[in-house]
């Protein structure tokens, strides 16, 4: 528990949320904000600043928790597919700084496009994944 945490207040119920599931784990609850209707967030009950310092143990409870609720949001919510998101730092996103993972149903039709890919210079795939390689090591 992190006494600064919006997440950890939110499952101690100090902070009131939608929650939709939840176990010795894992908790799921609604966003605020959504990107549609349904969009839940899924979050393990200690804290963790994100998903690099979450053991991978405790990211697979929350991956199996995604698994077995994202067809009743796509149900209940009448959608017809999902987008999973984990932002990982300010830059790519990240407000809350407690591991989450985002359940976003989507529809063909409900106009959330996704961002376009970009294209790779001359030599520059090649040598993006020597690089990536180089640092995995
Ligand atoms: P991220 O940008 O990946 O850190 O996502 C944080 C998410 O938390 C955003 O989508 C917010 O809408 C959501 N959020 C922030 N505060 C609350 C809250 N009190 N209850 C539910 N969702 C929240
Ligand atoms: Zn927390």
């Amino acid at each position: 528990m992190n006494n600064d945490c919006i997440f950890c207040k939110i499952i101690t119920g100090v902070i009131p949320a939608q929650k939709i599931y939840e176990d010795d784990k894992v908790f799921a609850f609604l966003d605020i904000n959504p990107v549609n209707p349904g969009h839940t967030l899924v979050i393990p009950k200690e804290h963790f600043k994100n998903i690099m310092e979450t053991p991978p143990e405790i990211l697979c409870n929350l991956v199996k928790v995604v698994q077995k609720i994202a067809p009743a949001i796509v149900k209940a919510t009448d959608s017809e597919g999902f987008n999973v998101g984990i932002n990982t730092g300010s830059s790519a996103g990240q407000v809350i700084f407690h591991t989450h993972i985002h359940v976003m149903p989507r529809r063909s039709d409900d106009g959330r496009a996704l961002w376009k890919g970009k294209e790779y210079g001359e030599g520059e795939i090649e040598e993006t994944a020597e690089k990536i390689k180089t640092a995995i090591g």
